[in-house]
């Protein structure tokens, strides 16, 4: 199996454990390997009361991406990298971490981690996993609690009809007009690519499914929980 650049077994959702987390206390999402997750919640919770508080859509975890301007499998790639508050930590920008800096460094590493800001090129969004997986365990079990439960999303995606669809379709032709979406309560193909759009017009990842954060962009994240009709589990 190709692995990422720290080692780990690099592959698509279902070859891997790749669960979606909440940061305890807060709205953030996080798809991550779910035997090294307990360590970077660790890290994106105490980002979140120290650093800065997290914004839901400005961070990632898992995603099967290249690292940037190279070829090589991001760690991303093998779920075992976040990165927070992307746009206020933009890779290749040194400093703004401010005061920080040493603490979120000394605090990754303690939990066999690296900020990516002792990178070449500064990447000090980026937090990832440096030890192998055995080390890993020991690290997820001084941490004394037990990993928080993994916490499906709703979506909704290709193949679903009624429930929360003709809604969500009359956002989607509102937000595109000129893709000229007919509102008939089917998740087809038309309407997967005007999520696509949407996602790429906002800057989401371009996967074609109505999830948490392209359901957040439409404004309708409140009825997400209700729609059990056509709705599946990420
Ligand atoms: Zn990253």
């Amino acid at each position: 199996m190709a692995t990422s650049r720290n080692g780990w077994p690099a592959g698509d959702r279902t070859e891997l454990d790749i669960r979606t987390f909440v940061v305890p206390g807060t709205d953030v999402h996080l798809a991550l390997r779910a035997d090294v997750a307990p360590l970077l919640l660790e890290m994106a919770l105490w980002w979140h009361r120290t650093v800065e508080p997290l914004h839901a859509d400005w961070c990632e975890g898992y995603s099967y991406r290249c690292v940037h301007g190279g070829d090589a499998l991001s760690n991303h790639a093998s779920g075992t990298a976040v990165d927070l508050n992307a746009p206020l930590h933009p890779t290749g920008r040194a400093g703004t971490l401010g005061r920080f800096r040493v603490a979120v460094t000394r605090k990754a590493a303690s939990l066999g981690l690296r900020s990516g800001a002792l990178h070449r090129r500064p990447d000090e969004m980026h937090v990832e996993v440096i030890v192998p997986a055995q080390r890993a365990a020991e690290l997820v079990a001084a941490l004394g609690t037990p990993p928080p439960p993994a916490t499906p999303g709703p979506v909704l995606r290709r193949g679903a009809r009624g429930g929360a669809v003709p809604e969500a379709q009359r956002l989607l032709a509102a937000w595109c007009p000129y893709l000229g979406l007919v509102v008939d309560g089917d998740f087809g193909p038309a309407t997967e690519a005007a999520v696509r759009e949407l996602q790429r017009r906002t800057g989401l990842a371009t996967d074609g499914v109505l999830g948490p954060r392209t359901l957040r962009v439409l404004g309708i994240s409140d009825l997400a929980r209700a729609w059990a009709g056509g709705a599946d589990v990420a």
